[in-house]
């Protein structure tokens, strides 16, 4: 069927992948990667051939280049399959343009749904997962960060975050300076073979030394603010609209 097909793929595990990524892998007229060679690699695995299909590279730096190839497929009627290099496509990675100027091209767009670091990492984090909130990446700079984290860390909902195993020392720091009480979940090279899941207050993981060497790739799941700390918004937002009355 034609349409753009955004397919899932392994965060580590390589049979983490669907029979029907597959199957739509194997269909495709037209692949496109943001790694062609990660996308080569894969379909490799799994025994797919090319059979004389170029994979296109589409990635953050080539996306408006690239782009008119792929909707010039769509528009002939053609299939086009979108991988990033791990997990979900748009999710923290390439493809929401792609998605979106396809859609409104008039191009059916299809979601292949599979592997995503944050819900795996939500799934082995023991916080509440009733409500949850994905924030990407934090900024890489200390000033930066301290402001997003105040700011996220007051909406009363579990936090996803990825981070860089380099940063996550430093991150931990600054969530424990604005709530060293917090429960943080530092998940670490999910589903594959070093996978490992660090659970505790803020403030002691802040000082934790095996988050100084962290290997891999990681996500953090921060707990939502305490219940009395929420109180304590509402209750300030309450004086406050009664003290804008008086
Ligand atoms: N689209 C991907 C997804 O759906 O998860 C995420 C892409 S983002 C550019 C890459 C980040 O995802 C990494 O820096 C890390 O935070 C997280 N990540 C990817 N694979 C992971 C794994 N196996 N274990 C822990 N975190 C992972």
């Amino acid at each position: 069927d034609p349409g753009l097909y955004l397919v899932a793929t392994p965060i580590g595990a390589a049979r983490d992948i669907t029979l029907r990524a597959l199957d739509v892998l194997n269909s495709a007229d037209l692949l496109a990667a943001e790694d062609t060679r990660v996308l080569r690699h894969l379909m490799d695995i799994h025994g797919i051939p090319l059979r004389g299909r170029r994979i296109l590279s589409y990635h953050d730096h080539n996306g408006d280049r690239a782009r008119p190839a792929l909707l010039a497929a769509l528009a002939d009627g053609g299939s086009v399959t979108y991988c990033s290099d791990a997990g979900t496509p748009l999710v923290a990675d390439p493809g929401y343009r792609l998605a979106l100027d396809a859609a409104e091209a008039g191009a059916r767009v299809h979601a292949l749904p599979g592997p995503s670091a944050a819900l795996a990492a939500l799934s082995v984090a023991g916080l509440p997962s009733d409500r949850f909130l994905f924030l990407g990446f934090p900024p890489s700079t200390a000033t930066a960060r301290q402001t997003w984290l105040r700011g996220w860390m007051a909406v009363d909902s579990t936090l996803i975050l990825y981070e860089s195993p380099r940063r996550v020392s430093r991150c931990l720091q600054d969530i424990a300076a604005i709530d060293p009480a917090r429960i943080a979940v530092v998940a670490r090279e999910l589903t594959k073979k070093f996978e490992e899941v660090i659970r505790g207050a803020a403030g002691d993981l802040a000082s934790d030394p095996r988050m100084e060497a962290l290997k891999g790739e990681v996500v953090m799941v921060l707990d939502r603010p305490s219940a009395v700390e929420v109180d304590d918004d509402r209750l300030r937002t309450v004086l406050l609209r009664h003290m804008a009355t008086m």
